[in-house]
Protein backbone atom coordinates (compact mmCIF):
# COMPACT_ATOMS: atom_id res chain seq x y z
CA UNK A 1 0.00 0.00 0.00
CA UNK A 2 1.27 2.72 -1.12
CA UNK A 3 0.77 5.35 1.22
CA UNK A 4 0.30 3.39 4.50
CA UNK A 5 2.35 4.49 7.35
CA UNK A 6 3.50 0.98 8.47
CA UNK A 7 4.21 -0.34 4.98
CA UNK A 8 6.68 2.73 4.64
CA UNK A 9 8.26 1.64 8.04
CA UNK A 10 8.22 -1.77 6.33
CA UNK A 11 9.64 -0.48 3.28
CA UNK A 12 12.51 1.43 5.00
CA UNK A 13 11.07 4.98 4.17
CA UNK A 14 10.20 5.95 7.13
CA UNK A 15 12.46 5.00 9.75
CA UNK A 16 11.79 2.81 13.39
CA UNK A 17 13.17 1.56 16.07
CA UNK A 18 13.30 -2.24 15.57
CA UNK A 19 12.54 -4.54 18.42
CA UNK A 20 12.10 -7.68 16.29
CA UNK A 21 11.90 -8.91 12.69
CA UNK A 22 11.74 -11.96 10.02
CA UNK A 23 10.81 -12.59 7.01
CA UNK A 24 6.91 -12.05 7.96
CA UNK A 25 6.43 -9.99 10.84
CA UNK A 26 7.68 -6.31 12.04
CA UNK A 27 8.04 -4.78 15.71
CA UNK A 28 9.34 -1.12 16.60
CA UNK A 29 8.39 1.49 19.21
CA UNK A 30 5.27 3.35 18.88
CA UNK A 31 6.35 6.72 17.82
CA UNK A 32 4.19 8.64 20.88
CA UNK A 33 4.47 5.71 23.42
CA UNK A 34 1.99 5.02 26.48
CA UNK A 35 5.13 4.06 28.44
CA UNK A 36 9.14 3.17 27.92
CA UNK A 37 8.88 0.41 25.85
CA UNK A 38 5.70 0.71 24.51
CA UNK A 39 6.08 -1.58 21.12
CA UNK A 40 3.70 -2.48 18.49
CA UNK A 41 4.04 -5.73 15.96
CA UNK A 42 2.84 -6.02 12.77
CA UNK A 43 2.75 -8.41 9.49
CA UNK A 44 4.89 -7.34 6.37
CA UNK A 45 2.15 -7.62 4.26
CA UNK A 46 -0.51 -4.86 4.35
CA UNK A 47 -3.89 -6.39 5.89
CA UNK A 48 -6.37 -3.97 7.43
CA UNK A 49 -7.24 -5.72 10.49
CA UNK A 50 -7.49 -9.00 12.81
CA UNK A 51 -10.63 -10.27 10.22
CA UNK A 52 -8.58 -10.16 7.39
CA UNK A 53 -5.63 -12.36 8.52
CA UNK A 54 -4.57 -15.39 7.67
CA UNK A 55 -4.16 -18.52 10.10
CA UNK A 56 -0.09 -18.75 8.57
CA UNK A 57 0.25 -15.09 9.24
CA UNK A 58 -1.53 -15.20 12.63
CA UNK A 59 0.83 -17.86 13.80
CA UNK A 60 3.92 -16.05 13.02
CA UNK A 61 2.30 -13.04 14.58
CA UNK A 62 1.88 -14.96 17.69
CA UNK A 63 4.93 -16.03 17.96
CA UNK A 64 6.21 -12.60 17.22
CA UNK A 65 3.91 -11.14 20.30
CA UNK A 66 5.40 -13.85 22.21
CA UNK A 67 9.03 -13.39 21.87
CA UNK A 68 8.70 -9.38 22.54
CA UNK A 69 6.29 -9.70 25.20
CA UNK A 70 9.28 -12.02 27.04
CA UNK A 71 11.61 -9.54 25.84
CA UNK A 72 9.51 -6.50 28.02
CA UNK A 73 9.52 -9.09 30.89
CA UNK A 74 13.37 -10.24 30.64
CA UNK A 75 14.90 -6.96 29.05
CA UNK A 76 12.91 -4.16 30.67
CA UNK A 77 12.29 -5.68 33.75
CA UNK A 78 8.77 -5.47 33.29
CA UNK A 79 5.92 -7.11 35.78
CA UNK A 80 4.13 -7.40 33.28
CA UNK A 81 2.70 -6.23 29.53
CA UNK A 82 -0.79 -5.82 27.59
CA UNK A 83 -1.68 -6.84 24.32
CA UNK A 84 -4.63 -4.28 22.86
CA UNK A 85 -5.58 -4.37 19.39
CA UNK A 86 -8.18 -1.68 17.54
CA UNK A 87 -9.89 -2.84 14.71
CA UNK A 88 -11.57 -0.37 12.43
CA UNK A 89 -12.34 3.57 13.13
CA UNK A 90 -14.71 2.91 15.72
CA UNK A 91 -12.56 1.36 18.22
CA UNK A 92 -10.26 3.70 17.73
CA UNK A 93 -8.07 2.49 14.68
CA UNK A 94 -6.45 5.57 13.41
CA UNK A 95 -3.34 3.70 11.19
CA UNK A 96 -5.02 0.55 8.75
CA UNK A 97 -2.24 -1.82 9.06
CA UNK A 98 -3.18 -4.22 11.69
CA UNK A 99 -0.93 -4.00 14.79
CA UNK A 100 -0.83 -5.12 18.32
CA UNK A 101 0.25 -2.74 21.10
CA UNK A 102 2.43 -4.38 23.71
CA UNK A 103 2.57 -2.14 26.39
CA UNK A 104 4.92 -2.90 29.63
CA UNK A 105 3.52 -2.24 32.77
CA UNK A 106 4.83 -2.13 36.59
CA UNK A 107 3.34 -3.30 39.97
CA UNK A 108 1.73 0.16 40.93
CA UNK A 109 2.21 2.17 37.65
CA UNK A 110 -1.35 3.65 37.71
CA UNK A 111 -1.44 3.55 34.10
CA UNK A 112 -4.81 4.35 32.89
CA UNK A 113 -5.19 2.63 29.30
P1 LIG B 1 -3.96 2.76 16.57
O1 LIG B 1 -4.74 3.85 17.25
O2 LIG B 1 -4.16 2.75 15.07
O3 LIG B 1 -4.19 1.42 17.20
O4 LIG B 1 -2.46 3.10 16.89
C1 LIG B 1 -1.53 3.53 15.96
C2 LIG B 1 -0.23 3.71 16.70
O5 LIG B 1 0.80 3.93 15.75
C3 LIG B 1 -0.24 4.91 17.66
O6 LIG B 1 0.08 4.46 18.97
C4 LIG B 1 0.84 5.82 17.08
O7 LIG B 1 1.59 6.48 18.07
C5 LIG B 1 1.68 4.88 16.26
N1 LIG B 1 2.31 5.51 15.11
C6 LIG B 1 1.72 6.31 14.18
N2 LIG B 1 2.60 6.69 13.25
C7 LIG B 1 3.78 6.14 13.60
C8 LIG B 1 5.10 6.18 13.01
O8 LIG B 1 5.36 6.81 11.98
N3 LIG B 1 6.08 5.48 13.64
C9 LIG B 1 5.83 4.75 14.78
N4 LIG B 1 6.87 4.11 15.33
N5 LIG B 1 4.61 4.70 15.35
C10 LIG B 1 3.61 5.37 14.77
ZN1 LIG C 1 0.25 -1.01 5.28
Amino acid sequence: MQDCIFCKIVRGEIPSAKVYENDSVLCFLDVAPAVRGHSLVIPREHVENILEIPEDMAAHLHEAIRRVGRGIIQGLKADGFNVGMNNFQAAGQVVMHAHWHLIPRFHGDGLQL
